[in-house]
């Protein structure tokens, strides 16, 4: 689905975010991104969703180089890839509702469909009785989950997530967890970047650890090599 092969990537000014990534992540796969501030977790991401380009390598995404797509094919691949931030980026003078229909509103989706799969995300996310309230009115966790069902409105077959549980206690963060884990068993493809080690260690899943822009283990694949 993901593929890293001997990427690297240096921002101007001088700063090596990433030095020479190599790894795949398969079809219907979850993973986790660790490493301390700085490793270049974040930078990864933003390369897998085109927010910034390889200085070397190449990154491919089911099977296409993205840094070879034409101009006009980035909206596509951007459609194909839920992000989710730790600054969850709500309207706030948006109800919930409007917050997680704007990606269907700006593809130009009928009212009848935007309204059943707006409801149909926010059921996913547990919030189907907030759709009416604005965003400051809700928990930070309540808000980080609108941002789920933001993400995933448009089914994306890949979720990306920075830090998702960075402002979150530890309950809220095990919540949002299981939230991320039901996506991935319902087929949806997850990486999430995060520093929480704990919370990590106890989901068992695969585990990308980088280090200083070099990825220094890589623990819990399964399956292995050829199964995604
Ligand atoms: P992490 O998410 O693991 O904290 P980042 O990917 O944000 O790591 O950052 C990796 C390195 O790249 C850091 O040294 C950071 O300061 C640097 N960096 C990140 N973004 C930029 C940028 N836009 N311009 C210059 N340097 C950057
Ligand atoms: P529908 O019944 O609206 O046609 P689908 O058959 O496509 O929906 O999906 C069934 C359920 O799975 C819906 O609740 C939908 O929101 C959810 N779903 C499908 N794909 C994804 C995805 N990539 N991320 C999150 N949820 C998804």
């Amino acid at each position: 689905m993901i593929s890293f092969q001997n990427v690297s990537k240096r921002y101007p000014g001088g700063v090596h975010a990433l030095n020479d990534i190599s790894f795949e992540l398969g079809r219907g796969e979850m993973a986790f991104l660790t490493g301390r501030s700085g490793a270049g977790k974040s930078t990864l991401l933003k390369l897998i969703a085109l927010l910034e380009r390889p200085s070397r390598g190449q990154v491919l995404f089911e099977g296409r180089n993205v840094g070879k797509l034409a101009r006009r094919q980035i909206p596509y691949l951007r459609r194909r890839i839920g992000v989710i931030f730790q600054d969850h980026r709500m309207l706030s003078d948006k109800r919930v509702f409007d917050n997680v229909a704007l990606p269907l509103m700006i593809a130009g989706v009928s009212f009848g469909d935007i309204k059943r799969r707006v409801r149909a995300a926010l059921d996913k996310v547990g919030l189907l009785d907030k759709e009416k309230m604005y965003p400051p009115m809700l928990s930070g966790g309540e808000q980080q989950r609108v941002g789920i069902a933001r993400a995933i409105i448009a089914r994306p077959p890949v979720l990306l997530a920075d830090e998702p549980t960075g402002n979150l206690d530890p309950a809220l963060s095990a919540e949002l967890m299981d939230t991320f884990l039901q996506l991935n068993q319902s087929g949806v493809t997850v990486l999430i970047a995060s520093h929480d080690l704990e919370l990590i260690k106890r989901l068992g899943q695969r585990v990308l650890v980088l280090d200083d822009g070099r990825i220094v283990d890589d623990v819990g694949r399964r399956g292995g090599p050829g199964s995604g």
